[in-house]
């Protein structure tokens, strides 16, 4: 993609997206809390989101790494709880490895290894604690090699990573917490699906069906694929 200005669209179509998905999910992942938490994610991410996207000028940014840094910091103040700052300095990070624009898909990759980076490293969980981080590790590592080895188109990358953060999400359900406030019911979280990893497939889903609309893939160019002509296999 390269008019900066239909990026910054894009963008903030993403986010409207994602917070009509995560308002209209609310009740469920606050459902999901109150199983093994203190039943306030769905409200915290809704509430987080909405004001991100209200707040979202595209015209008072520089381009898109300030913008999505801008998102991160919007987030990590409004979601509040232990997700806030989980998504909000995460997605922060991501911002700080993306271009101010004509974002490539080796960029997305950048994105998405910064996610995770930044998400592991604030987060002090493992794998396998229960947590949003057994469902963006395996997106994040699945996008990668999409793009890196297979030489998918960001559009196909994201279908299988969603793919394999619905697998993660499922992950979550037979373990036992051991990270953050479901670690205070130990043993009778088993059986509970976990609310952050649910609400990171809801965004990655409200994406991904974004990037489809934005245009059958083309707005979106692979690393190994021609941007335009015959060669052009983003479909
Ligand atoms: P709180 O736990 O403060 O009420 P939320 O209910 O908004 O915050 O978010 C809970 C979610 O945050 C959990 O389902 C989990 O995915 C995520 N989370 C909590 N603590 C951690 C942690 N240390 N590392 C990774 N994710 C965490
Ligand atoms: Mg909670």
């Amino acid at each position: 993609m390269d008019d900066p200005d239909e990026e910054l669209t894009v963008l903030s179509t993403i986010l409207d997206r994602t917070a009509d998905r995560l308002e209209s999910e609310r009740e469920y992942l606050t459902e999901l809390d109150s199983r093994i938490g203190d039943a306030d994610h769905g409200e915290n991410v809704a509430r987080g989101f909405r004001e991100a996207a209200d707040e979202f000028d595209p015209t008072a940014v520089r381009g898109l790494d300030e913008a999505v840094q801008e998102i991160g910091m919007t987030l990590l103040s409004e979601i509040g709880g232990a997700a806030g700052p989980l998504y909000g300095s995460a997605i922060r990070s991501g911002g700080k490895a993306l271009p101010t624009s004509d974002v490539s898909a080796a960029d997305t990759v950048q994105f998405a290894e910064a996610y995770l980076d930044a998400l592991a490293d604030r987060s002090g969980a493992d794998l396998g604690e229960k947590t949003m981080l057994d469902a963006v590790t395996p997106a994040a590592h699945t996008y990668k090699r999409a793009i890196d080895q297979d030489g998918a188109t960001p559009v196909e990358a994201l279908a299988r990573a969603v793919d394999a953060c619905e697998r993660g999400v499922a992950f979550t359900v037979p373990i036992k917490a051991t990270a953050g406030r479901a670690s205070y019911v130990g043993w009778r979280s088993v059986g509970h699906q976990d609310p952050g990893a649910t609400s990171t497939l809801y965004i990655l889903e409200s994406i991904l069906s974004v990037i489809e609309d934005a245009g059958d893939g083309s707005s979106t160019r692979s690393a190994s694929v021609p941007e335009t002509g015959a060669g052009d296999a983003n479909a």
